[in-house]
């Protein structure tokens, strides 16, 4: 297929395990079956969490379950700028507002909220001399995007859908997940402004990620359709369980592949392990 671009983008707050491992061997299987591109890309944006060894435990690692990437590898920390650059189109034409709330007021704004059941976090913005007071108090802030300035600007969300790579075309629900931060009070950027600005900037043409992120997808989604940029076709894999069914994840201290390596596992027999002809 000509033009296949797809990518695996780890963050570096600890060692790789076998849920890693199954979604970038899904990335680059799809890559090398239609003869496409597959990148690496390090979203090490968090300063506070991401370290050096474990960005360079993921070379190894990867390298030994025998991937290879392009290089040069894009590392979020180095292009800042072009976050800023997103950040401030989107504000300029009204779409941000600033959140000084900590998380616990924003945890106790939807707790009593009156619906109860809402999940969701919307705000807007502090009225001006509010506003100027706090910044003047050097109170510190995040920017939020306003799902209601968003749903002016489009003329509503009916038109964002994206193609899931077997269960076709999905109408895109960003409101679901309320007034997501872009720029987090300590970074300057987060999570789903990095995401949508590097897919674009790196020509990604297939989305390849666990399930867990399919909700991010909504989001991205009207990112794109916000700064203009396209939309790649997803395709959110399952999510590998362990022996007791639950998720593979790094907080559950699930095996590390440097573990595995240790007690002599080899890169073939994981392959097989995931599912992967060697
Ligand atoms: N960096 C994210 C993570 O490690 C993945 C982002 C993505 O694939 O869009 O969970």
């Amino acid at each position: 297929m000509a033009g296949f671009v797809t990518r695996f983008a780890p963050s570096p707050t600890g060692y790789l395990h076998r849920g890693h491992a199954f979604s970038a061997l899904t990335a680059f299987e799809a890559a090398r079956a239609a003869h496409g591109r597959f990148l690496l890309r390090i979203e090490d944006i968090d300063a506070t969490r991401c370290r050096p060894p474990f960005e360079a435990a993921i070379y190894d690692d990867l390298a030994w379950l025998g991937l290879a990437w392009e290089s040069p590898v894009r590392r979020q920390s180095e292009h800042l700028g072009d976050y800023g650059r997103a950040l401030r189109e989107l504000g300029e034409r009204g779409l941000l507002y600033r959140c000084f709330r900590t998380c616990r007021d924003v945890a106790q704004a939807i707790e009593s909220a009156p619906h109860g059941a809402m999940e969701a976090f919307r705000g807007e913005a502090l009225p001006p001399d509010e506003e100027a007071r706090r910044i003047a108090a050097g109170q510190p802030y995040a920017w939020r995007l306003s799902l209601a300035a968003a749903e002016r600007a489009l003329g509503g969300f009916g038109a964002l859908t994206f193609e899931e790579i077997g269960e076709g075309l999905i109408a895109a629900q960003p409101d679901l997940g309320g007034d997501v931060v872009l720029a987090r009070k300590d970074v300057g950027v987060a999570y789903h402004l990095a995401v949508t600005v590097d897919d674009a900037l790196q020509g990604v043409t297939q989305v390849i990620r666990g399930r867990d992120l399919f909700e991010a997808t909504h989001v991205q989604r009207l990112l794109q359709a916000l700064l203009g940029l396209p939309t790649p076709t997803y395709r959110h894999h399952r999510l590998l369980t362990g022996p007791d069914g639950k998720r593979f994840a790094k907080r559950d201290g699930a095996e590390t592949l440097r573990s595995l390596r240790d007690r002599g596992v080899t890169a073939a027999e994981l392959r097989a392990e995931l599912g992967f002809q060697t």
